[in-house]
């Protein structure tokens, strides 16, 4: 990385609080970006007897950076150290929303290798009935975003019902379970899960017995007012893939949904929750606002956008286990 941006990124950093300043940071901080430049920032220094160095006749020049946590941020690279950085304005207030994280909401597949991923229809109902009975309103990820930025408030609890992978009972099961309380869910598709039906069938009990989500379940839901977001192309281990096909699973999958059911694609979920920096990256710059994880946590704007922690819930949990796992989080229970 070219040493003026690396100094950018340890004096956005410092400002935000991210990280102190080290002895290694400040020699960095202080070196000159170009000759003859002025550094950004330097410690106190040895007197010096010889010669003033000569005025610089380099034009004046500001930074300025926005940081989830830090606000906005200005710098004069020209003025002296100790007024050279101030906040022009302050981050957006912290929201926090608990995510829950469900997979298939139907009776397990006996084929299945993962029943514990399979949530009965009943036991959905009954977590969605007390969540009602006891203040929480669902809402989708952009909701979240939009609060934090600025737009409506959430209410006052709110939750936010995901969904991985993309399976025919979030249609037949979690949808109308939802609808009972006029709330949204939240898909996170991979597009290996997707079915070809792009027609629902005239007799719902003609629908041939297989889970993957189909597209035109997919157009419904989002007719719903459901959110669609990306959980990549092939469900693959995105830390162990080349840069080509990280891309291609990333931004890719991006496109592929928004092109195909129209509408904005701006949360990802990683795969198996893994990630790493280089995975992070990607995300950024495929242009995702946030991206959601499988470690376990209430989501918050004061965390990194690109690590929300989320709730597991799965089957058998019911609601003794969701009130146990909100009470670990120091949520109403
Ligand atoms: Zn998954």
């Amino acid at each position: 990385m070219p040493r003026r941006f690396r100094r950018h990124i340890i004096l956005v950093a410092a400002v935000a609080g991210v990280v102190p300043l080290t002895a290694a940071h400040s020699r960095t901080l202080a070196a000159p970006a170009t000759p003859g430049r002025r550094a950004v920032a330097r410690r106190p220094e040895p007197r010096i007897t010889a010669r003033p160095a000569p005025r610089t006749t380099a034009p004046s020049a500001v930074i300025r950076f926005s940081i989830a946590g830090a606000g906005r941020v200005s710098c004069r690279l020209d003025a002296r150290p100790a007024r050279r950085c101030t906040v022009v304005s302050p981050p957006p207030p912290a929201v926090a929303v608990p995510i829950l994280l469900y997979h298939e909401i139907a009776a397990p597949s006996p084929a299945t290798p993962n029943p514990s991923l399979w949530v009965d229809p009943s036991e959905f109902s009954a977590e969605l009935a007390w969540l009602a009975a006891n203040g929480y309103t669902a809402v989708t990820l952009d909701q979240w975003w939009q609060a934090w930025h600025g737009g409506a408030p959430l209410p006052v609890r709110p939750v936010v019902i995901s969904m991985d992978d993309g399976f025919d009972g979030w249609y037949w099961y979690a949808a109308p379970a939802l609808e009972a309380h006029g709330w949204p869910g939240v898909m996170n598709l991979a597009l290996s899960h997707l079915g070809t039906a792009t027609r629902a069938p005239a007799n719902p009990h003609d629908t041939p017995a297989v889970w993957k989500l189909q597209p035109w379940m997919v157009e419904r839901l989002v007719a719903a007012g459901w959110e669609l977001d990306s959980h990549t192309l092939t469900h693959t281990h995105l830390t162990q893939i080349g840069p080509a096909a990280l891309a291609a699973e990333v931004g890719g999958s991006r496109a592929v949904l928004q092109q195909r059911f129209d509408v904005p694609v701006d949360v990802f979920c990683y795969p198996y929750g893994e990630y790493d920096p280089v995975v992070i990256a990607e995300v950024a710059a495929s242009g995702y606002l946030a991206a959601v994880t499988t470690e376990t946590g209430v989501a918050s704007s004061a965390r990194a956008p690109y690590r929300l922690p989320r709730i597991t819930i799965s089957r058998g949990d019911g609601v003794a286990g969701l009130r146990a796992d909100l009470a670990a989080l120091g949520l109403p229970h």
